[in-house]
C-alpha cells in the first residue's frame, strides 16, 4: 500500500511541475528550454529507477522482516530515503553505460527470484507440516502409557568375525559401489554374499535352485540390518530382491525360537508380514514355504506358516493358526477381523512387516496400522518396504520405529532402469483396435493393466474373440478365480493377464516381456510400480502407455520428468509440454512433490493433496474410499 501511496503522491508532484512550467512563465530561450527538458526527462528516469529499486527493497524486506518493513515506510523517514534515492539514482544512471545498467537491472531480477524461491520453498514447509500426521504411528496402548524403545531387538545374530574386523571406510566403499544409501545410528555393515551372512546349507542351496546366488545391493545392507534386530525402511527399486530381506531373517529367527521351545497348539505367530493385496501375501506366503520345505528337507524342524487374506474360508484358516504357527502372512481387512474376533493374537509377535508400506500407510490407512500395532504385547522389530515412498510416508512411518535404519537402492519412486518406457498417444476410441497390434510388439507373456473393472472385462472379452489366450483379475471377482488366473498366467498356460492395480503391486511373475497400460493410473506411483512387473531382477522388458487428452495434465507432468530421469525418450507431444509450475521444479530441497514423490510438480500443486483434502471435506468413508485402491478389504 505504502508503494502506492508514494507513486502517487510522485505523480500529482509531477503534474504540478508541468503545469508550473505551462501556466507560469511566458517565455523562455529556446537553450534554456532544451535544458529544463533535458532536466525533466533525467529526473524522471532517476524517479523510476528510484521507484524500481524501492520496490525491490520493499519485497526483500517483506520476506526477511514482515510488517515491520511497511511500518518504517509510513513514517517521515521514508521521504528522506526516497529523496536521497533519487539524487542517487540520478547520478548512478548518468554515469553507467546501458550495458552495465542492464546488467545490473538483470542482478536484481536474480535477487528477485532467490526470495521468491525462499518464499516457495517456506509455503511448502508449511503445507507439509500441515498434512503430517500429529499422532506418531503407533499401538494406542503404547501412545497411552508413553512407552517409547530406545534401543533395538537384541537377536542371537552376530556378523562373522571377518566382518567385524573390517573397517568402516571398507563398508563406506562397498556401499559406494554398490549405490546403496544408508542412515542411521550404529550402521550395520553391508555383506556381499549369502555365506556370510550364516545362512545354513539347506537355505543356500534352495537359493542356488531359484539361480540366486548374489544378493542384491538392498539384499546386501538390508539382510544383516535385519539379522541384527534393527528396525528398517528399505526403498529400492521394483524387481531388486526385496522380498528375501524380511522373509529369510524371519525364517531363521522362528527356526532359533522353535530349537529352543517348539510352537504349541494355538501359539504364534511370532512373526506377522502384511501385504496390500490377498495376491502378494499368497505369493509371499510360498516363497516362506519353499525356503521352510528346504530347511524340513536337510533335517530341521518344519516351520509353519499360515495366510489370512480375505474372500477364502475364515474355517481353512482357523486350522492353520490353531496348531500353532511361526509365521503369518496376511492382508490387512482380515486380519484386523480376526483379531478383533480373538480368533488371531499378537501376544508372542516379535517380528512386523509390510510389504509395500507407503501403499498402506498413505491415504488413511494408518488408522488400521494403528489397531494392528495395539495388538502387540511388546516390543517388536519393525520393517517396512517399498520401491515408492515419499518423503512424508518416510517421516510418519519413522515415528513407528525404534532406533532406524533406511536404507535406499535409487531415489524413493524412480522407475526401474531395466524398462524400456514408451508413451503413446491413442485417441480413446481407438484404444481396443490399437491394442491387438500392440501386442505384436513382443512375445508372451504380457500384462495389461486398467484402471477400471469394466474395462478390464471389455479388454478381456475383446481379446477373447480376437482368440488371444487371455485371463482376467480385479476385485470384482470371486477369490478363486482370481487365484486360478493368477496361477495359469504364472504357469505360462495363458499368454495375457488383463488386471487392474489390484495385480500391480509386488506380484513377481516369471519374465514378462511387455506391460501394457491400456490408461495412466491417476498416480505416478502405481505406473511405477505397474511398469515394474517387467524388467525384474537384472532382465529388460518394455512398457507401454497409452496416453490422450483425457489424462489430467499433472500426471502427464510427473510422467514427463520421470521419463527424463530414466533417461528414456519422451515423445514430442509430452516433452512440449510445460506448465507454471514447472518452473519450480528444481528449486532445492525436496526433488518434486514431497506429499507424493511426483516429479512434475511442487507440493503447492499437487493433485493427490489436493484430492485428499475434498474427499476430507466431504466426509466420505474410509472405507468406501479404500475399496476403490484395493480390493483387499
Ligand atoms: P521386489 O520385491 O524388490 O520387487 P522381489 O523380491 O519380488 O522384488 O524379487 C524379484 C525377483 O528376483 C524374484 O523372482 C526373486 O526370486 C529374484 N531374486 C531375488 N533376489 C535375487 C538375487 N539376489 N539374485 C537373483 N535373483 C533374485
Ligand atoms: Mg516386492
Amino acid at each position: 500500500m505504502s508503494t502506492h501511496s508514494r507513486r502517487r503522491k510522485i505523480s500529482e508532484k509531477q503534474s504540478e511541475e508541468s503545469s508550473d512550467d505551462e501556466n507560469y512563465v511566458p517565455y523562455i530561450p529556446i537553450k534554456q528550454r532544451k535544458k529544463a527538458q533535458l532536466q525533466n526527462v533525467e529526473l524522471r528516469l532517476g524517479r523510476a529507477a528510484a521507484l524500481i529499486k524501492e520496490e525491490e527493497e520493499a519485497i526483500k524486506q517483506s520476506t526477511s522482516e514482515g510488517s515491520e518493513a511497511s511500518d518504517r515506510e509510513d513514517g517521515e523517514d521514508s521521504e528522506e530515503d526516497e529523496e536521497e534515492e533519487e539524487t542517487q539514482g540520478v547520478g548512478e544512471r548518468s554515469h553507467i553505460s546501458l550495458l552495465d545498467q542492464h546488467s545490473e537491472l538483470k542482478k536484481k531480477a536474480e535477487a528477485k527470484k532467490e526470495t521468491a524461491r525462499e518464499k516457495l520453498l517456506k509455503e511448502e514447509e508449511r503445507i507439509l507440516e500441515s498434512v503430517a500426521e500429529k499422532t506418531a504411528l503407533m499401538g494406542v496402548a503404547e501412545l497411552a502409557k508413553g512407552i517409547q524403545y530406545q534401543e533395538a531387538i537384541k537377536t542371537g545374530w552376530l556378523p562373522p568375525r571377518c566382518i567385524r574386523e573390517l573397517s568402516e571406510a571398507r563398508h563406506a566403499r562397498l556401499r559406494k559401489k554398490m549405490h546403496i544409501l544408508v542412515e542411521g545410528h550404529d550402521l550395520p555393515p553391508p555383506i556381499a554374499n549369502f555365506k556370510e551372512m550364516k545362512f545354513p546349507k539347506a537355505i543356500l542351496n534352495g537359493l542356488k535352485k531359484k539361480g540366486i546366488t548374489k544378493p542384491t545391493p538392498i539384499q546386501i545392507q538390508g539382510i544383516p540390518a535385519v539379522l541384527l534386530g534393527r528396525d528398517m525402511i528399505g526403498i529400492a527399486f521394483t524387481g531388486s530382491g526385496k522380498t528375501l530381506v524380511f522373509t529369510l531373517p524371519i525364517i531363521m529367527f522362528s527356526l532359533e525360537q522353535e530349537k529352543r521351545l517348539p510352537f504349541i497348539k494355538g501359539e504364534g505367530p511370532y512373526g506377522l508380514i502384511i501385504c496390500p493385496s490377498r495376491e502378494l501375501a499368497r505369493q509371499t506366503h510360498e516363497i516362506i514355504q519353499y525356503y521352510s520345505q528346504c530347511l524340513a528337507d536337510d533335517g530341521f524342524p518344519m516351520l509353519r506358516c499360515g495366510l489370512c487374506i480375505g474372500g477364502v474360508s475364515v474355517k481353512e484358516q482357523l486350522e492353520v493358526i490353531k496348531a500353532g504357527i511361526h509365521i503369518l502372512v496376511a492382508t490387512t481387512g482380515r486380519l484386523m477381523d480376526m483379531l478383533n474376533k480373538k480368533m488371531i493374537t499378537l501376544d508372542v509377535c516379535r517380528y512386523l512387516a509390510m510389504d509395500e508400506a507407503d501403499r498402506m500407510i498413505d491415504m488413511g490407512f494408518e488408522e488400521d496400522v494403528r489397531t494392528i500395532f495395539s495388538y502387540f504385547k511388546s516390543q517388536r522389530q519393525t520393517l517396512l518396504f517399498s520401491a515408492t515412498m515419499p518423503k512424508k510416508i518416510q517421516n510418519f512411518a519413522r515415528s513407528a520405529l525404534v532406533k532406524p535404519v533406511t536404507v535406499n537402492v535409487g531415489r524413493a519412486g524412480a522407475a526401474s532402469l531395466d524398462v524400456i518406457q514408451e508413451v503413446e498417444y491413442v485417441k480413446q476410441e481407438a484404444k481396443m483396435m490399437y491394442l491387438l497390434e500392440c501386442l505384436q510388439k513382443t512375445a508372451p507373456p504380457v500384462l495389461i493393466f486398467a484402471e477400471k473393472k469394466q474395462d478390464v472385462d471389455a479388454i478381456h472379452e475383446y481379446l477373447l474373440l480376437k482368440g488371444v489366450e487371455a485371463v482376467a483379475v480385479h476385485g470384482g471377482k470371486d477369490q478363486e478365480e482370481r487365484t486360478r488366473s493368477i496361477d495359469q498366467f504364472k504357469h505360462a498356460k495363458k499368454d495375457v493377464l488383463v488386471a487392474t492395480d489390484v495385480a500391480s503391486k509386488g506380484l513377481d511373475f516369471p519374465d514378462i516381456q511387455h506391460v501394457i497400460n491400456y490408461d495412466m493410473p491417476e498416480d505416478i506411483e502405481n505406473y511405477v510400480h505397474r511398469i515394474g512387473r517387467t524388467g525384474r531382477c537384472g532382465k529388460t522388458g518394455i512398457a507401454t502407455t497409452f496416453i490422450n487428452k483425457t489424462v489430467e495434465e499433472s500426471i502427464l507432468l510427473d510422467l514427463k520428468h520421470l521419463l527424463i530421469e530414466a533417461k528414456q525418450n519422451c515423445p514430442p507431444f509430452l516433452a512440449g509440454m510445460t506448465s507454471e509450475s514447472e518452473k519450480y521444479l528444481d528449486i532445492g530441497g525436496e526433488i518434486g512433490c514431497s506429499y507424493c514423490g511426483g516429479l512434475g510438480h511442487r507440493i503447492s500443486d499437487c493433485p493427490k493433496l489436493e484430492a485428499l483434502q475434498t474427499k476430507q471435506a466431504q466426509n466420505i468413508g474410509r472405507r468406501d474410499y479404500l475399496a476403490n485402491n484395493s480390493a483387499d478389504w
